[in-house]
């Protein structure tokens, strides 16, 4: 983000000022048609970005529009810059609203989602001070089913949304003690999760190490495939009449006292009624974003392995396991069509996305003392993504001090499993609605004392007003594993 030489790059306090470019017509249809399917071709001469100057329709919601994918509007009601998981399930529940909408991203359908492992896991994930994520994550999982059935249409060999379970695991006894610490923590949220002996563990997963000493049995936790379900949403997105403008955005467009839309990267302008800021762990490198719209969102580099079964035999794994070994956090997660994903490492390397010897080895070493079977698995894939994380580890959702500039951001290692409650949040924040209860927490506003919402304060400190949560302010960092 930020390439691209601004005014705000000159000094422009207060957001790139609407106005001194070209406004994007028939150049963005041209790039679209190069490389769109047939079918998608014909909602992108209908709905793309046709640049209108800002402040036309005014308010949030204005220029909602009768029936989803109607999308002949001369300028999208909403723009969202970033067509990762995130900006493309906003978008696709924003067109459902029957809102028209333009998604920016020179790549839609790419991002962290595409190296993520796709565990939807609120209580094997639960940290210590993250109550008000887990009651996020909670709400979000409860509507996967109902999520992938919607999307069932949209793929036809479907999201490999798997309710198989998880097991976490301990290898030696100072593994079981965090492991036993973990579970009385989930007790204590009255989460289900089962305490089981080294040998219960290894009748449910026969090829798990003889060192097994014991686990917990989480019943609730589950998987998707999140480049299913990626490609499923962009679908949708396209079918929806979502316009898919290939280019990267380099500023944000104020107009008055309202954002207005982007700036392109090669000048032209997108102007829209609302703007969201949907752009992963870059989210806050746009340019032109005024003072008091802080993005506080770093990148967390995790690498990944993809192995997978030897044809002929039965998979290693029928369900998630999980472990702490010797501190380090690995998980194995299997899919129905025979991969098996390893991850994931946790660092902060700023930008760097190369796959090392090191992870690679950390990766294998510690899945091997749990599954001494994977050594003798074809390894097929190593990558390497970013995590958008935040302070607290909890998403930015909605309105910000900007009037006209929403976020869906900072999802951190839980990007896939809020996708659905990202989605609705966006849906109704955009068309003038309430968030659900459980997403108020989570308003941009929280890092700058700005309350988005009414009566919300930071996600550890409901009812406050300011700042983040008690983890963030006593400056512990998160154990990460997504
Ligand atoms: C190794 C790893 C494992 C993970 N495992 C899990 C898991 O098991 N479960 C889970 O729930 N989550 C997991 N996650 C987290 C999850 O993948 C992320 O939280 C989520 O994918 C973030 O999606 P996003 O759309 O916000 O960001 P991204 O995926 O980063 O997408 C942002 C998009 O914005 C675009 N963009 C950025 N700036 C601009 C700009 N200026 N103009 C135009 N476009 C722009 C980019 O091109 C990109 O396509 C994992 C992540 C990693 C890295």
């Amino acid at each position: 983000m930020g390439s691209g030489k601004t005014d705000a790059d000159a000094g422009t306090p207060a957001g790139v000022r609407a106005g001194a470019g070209r406004d994007v017509h028939a150049g963005a249809d041209e790039e679209l048609r190069a490389d769109a399917s047939a079918g998608v071709e014909a909602a992108l001469r209908a709905g793309a970005g046709a640049g209108v100057r800002a402040g036309a329709t005014g308010l949030p919601g204005a220029g909602v529009r009768a029936g989803a994918g109607a999308g002949r509007s001369p300028r999208p009601d909403v723009v969202v810059v970033g067509g990762g998981l995130i900006g493309l399930v906003t978008a696709w529940r924003a067109a459902g609203a029957g809102l028209s909408v333009a998604v920016v991203d020179p790549a839609p359908g790419g991002g962290a989602a595409s190296v993520a492992a796709g565990m939807l896991a609120p209580v094997t994930e639960l940290h210590h001070g993250e109550e008000a994520l887990l009651d996020l994550n909670l709400a979000s999982a409860r509507r996967y089913p109902d999520f992938v059935a919607e999307l069932a249409e949209h793929a036809e060999d479907g999201v490999g949304y798997r309710a198989c379970g998880t097991l976490a695991v301990a290898l030696d006894a100072d593994d079981r003690a965090l492991l036993r610490e973990s579970h009385l923590s989930q007790r204590q949220c009255g989460l289900a999760a089962e305490w089981l002996t080294g040998r219960e563990c290894r009748r449910l997963e026969p090829m798990l190490a003889p060192g097994v000493r014991g686990g917990l049995r989480v019943d609730g936790d589950h998987q998707v495939d999140p480049r299913r379900l990626t490609a499923a949403l962009l679908a949708g997105c396209v079918r929806a009449g979502v316009t898919l403008v290939r280019r990267e955005a380099s500023a944000l467009l104020v107009s008055g006292d309202r954002a207005a839309g982007v700036r392109l990267a090669d000048g032209d302008q997108l102007h829209a009624g609302q703007t969201v800021l949907a752009g992963g762990s870059r989210s806050g490198r746009l340019a032109g974003l005024p003072p008091e719209v802080a993005v506080p969102v770093r990148p967390v580099k995790g690498q990944i392995l993809r192995l997978r079964d030897l044809p002929g035999l039965p998979p290693l794994l029928g369900r998630t396991v999980r472990a702490v070994v010797r501190g380090e956090q690995v998980y194995l997660v299997p899919r129905e069509n025979g991969e098996l994903v390893l991850g994931a490492t946790s660092e902060e390397r700023g930008w760097d996305t190369s796959v090392t010897a090191g992870g690679v080895y950390q990766l294998l070493r510690d899945a091997h003392e749990l599954l001494p079977g994977i050594t003798e698995l074809p390894l097929v894939e190593t990558r390497a993504g970013l995590r958008p994380t935040t302070p607290d580890n909890g998403p930015l959702l909605g309105p910000t001090a900007l009037p006209g500039l929403q976020m869906a951001t900072g999802h951190h290692r839980n990007g896939v499993l809020l996708a659905p409650i990202t989605g609705e949040t966006l849906a109704a924040t955009l068309t003038g609605g309430e968030p659900p209860d459980q997403a108020r927490p989570f308003h941009p506003g929280r890092f700058t004392g700005a309350g988005a919402h009414a009566g919300a304060g930071g996600p550890g400190n409901a009812g406050a007003s300011t700042g983040a949560s008690p983890l963030a302010r006593a400056g512990r960092s998160s154990e990460v594993s997504a």
